[in-house]
């Protein structure tokens, strides 16, 4: 069992699953949200679970996707392509250490100007 938050603590959840190998996501929007790229994993819907989420708050930047955050310390914590069975969870939200190895950078092509990638993982121009 693997559980997180958000910074201030209103937001908690738990996921009961496997997690997926993270990507780090460098499209303009998740650099936008977070502040700089953004890492997550997957798990279905039917393992993850919200325990508190009053301050949840969902902004839709595109048709295809949803990005959850806490409005009351503003973390970004999930991400949620419409109609499908799975969401994203950051990876700073775990509370303990996960196990798990970043596994791909993903849409580098939108990548900020002022870093370098320069781990061996794969990069992939889109997801
Ligand atoms: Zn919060
Ligand atoms: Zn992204």
């Amino acid at each position: 069992m693997f559980k997180g938050s958000c910074l201030c603590g209103s937001v908690t959840f738990r996921v009961t699953g496997n997690l997926t190998p993270p990507s780090a996501c460098h499209c303009g929007q998740c650099r936008k949200q977070s502040g700089h790229f953004w890492s997550a994993t997957n798990a279905n819907d039917a393992d993850f679970e919200l325990i508190t989420s009053d301050s949840l708050r969902w902004f839709s930047a595109s048709d295809i996707a949803k990005r959850g955050f806490c409005s009351d310390c503003g973390s970004f914590l999930l991400w949620k392509r419409t109609g499908s069975e799975r969401i994203s969870i950051s990876m700073g939200s775990f509370d303990d250490p996960t196990r798990q190895t970043l596994a791909r950078h993903i849409f580098v092509a939108d990548k900020g100007d002022y870093y370098q990638i320069t781990d061996s993982i794969a990069q992939l121009e889109t997801s």
